[in-house]
């Protein structure tokens, strides 16, 4: 399995403007934004983070095994490698420290920058006079107080779902579910950005059209198979489609 992540992704190449255009989507009010790998370059260093909080505690997670986990939230990751390494379930305290090694690592790492396209997409979204939502399964404190300094005027506190919200994570869809409540808005009326496959399975059991932009190592063919609607390489991409996805 590990081999996939130093592959090229094949493939990846921006879907094409007749695919895009059957695809259009009308009377949008609301798009919910995941942010590890959506808005922010984080992965690699939640990954290298990841690898070595669970090495410190017996625990063997490959950096591929974290792209396949992104979005859940950390006690349920922590859960699942106890489970499958330790024969049992991983208690509260277990995973309230091995999460706290892990933010700590990844405190330390290279600083993290938005991703590229991810500020001009945003704009481009709250000029079109569509909501701007955040459903993550992240509690990493240092990135969600970084939303505003980053990305001024997209986003309101009211309108985030994160770790501290749910009760589960990704590939559940009550994150998603929450997001559109909290924006009071239908399924219909709301489109995802998601760069995860549990992030896109999540998305979709809330019944929600979901975009996927292949930002990490895994190929486009998991995001399809997750059940993403459309993948796009990178955020430029979506941007230059986005007038034509929703009309
Ligand atoms: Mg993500």
């Amino acid at each position: 399995m590990s081999e996939s992540i130093t592959n090229s992704k094949g493939g990846a190449e921006s879907p094409s403007f007749i695919n895009v255009a059957s695809l259009a989507r009308k009377n949008v009010r609301a798009i919910l934004f995941d942010m590890d790998g959506v808005l922010f370059d984080s992965m690699k260093n939640h990954a290298e983070a990841w690898v070595r909080a669970m090495e410190k505690n017996n625990l063997v997670m490959t950096h591929e095994d974290v792209y396949m986990n992104e979005g859940r939230t950390g006690e349920g990751t922590i859960d699942i490698f106890a489970q499958e390494q330790w024969g049992r379930s991983a208690t509260k305290e277990e995973c309230e420290y091995i999460y706290k090694v892990k933010s700590d690592i990844f405190n330390t790492l290279p600083h993290v920058e938005p991703i590229v396209g991810a500020l001009e997409l945003l704009q481009a979204v709250k000029h079109r006079g569509i909501e701007r939502v955040i459903v993550t399964g992240s509690g990493q404190k240092s990135l969600l107080e970084r939303l505003e300094k980053n990305f001024p005027g997209i986003f309101k506190a009211e309108l985030m779902v994160t770790a501290f919200d749910v009760k589960h994570g990704k590939p559940h869809p009550e994150p998603y579910l929450m997001g559109l409540e909290k924006a009071g808005i239908s399924a219909e009326e709301a489109v995802v950005v998601e760069n995860a496959p549990l992030g896109v399975q999540a998305a979709k059991a809330a019944g929600i059209f979901t975009i996927a932009v292949n930002t990490g190592p895994l190929p486009d063919k998991v995001l399809y198979d997750a059940g993403a609607d459309i993948v796009f390489p990178n955020h430029c991409a979506l941007l230059e489609a986005l007038p034509v996805l929703l009309v």
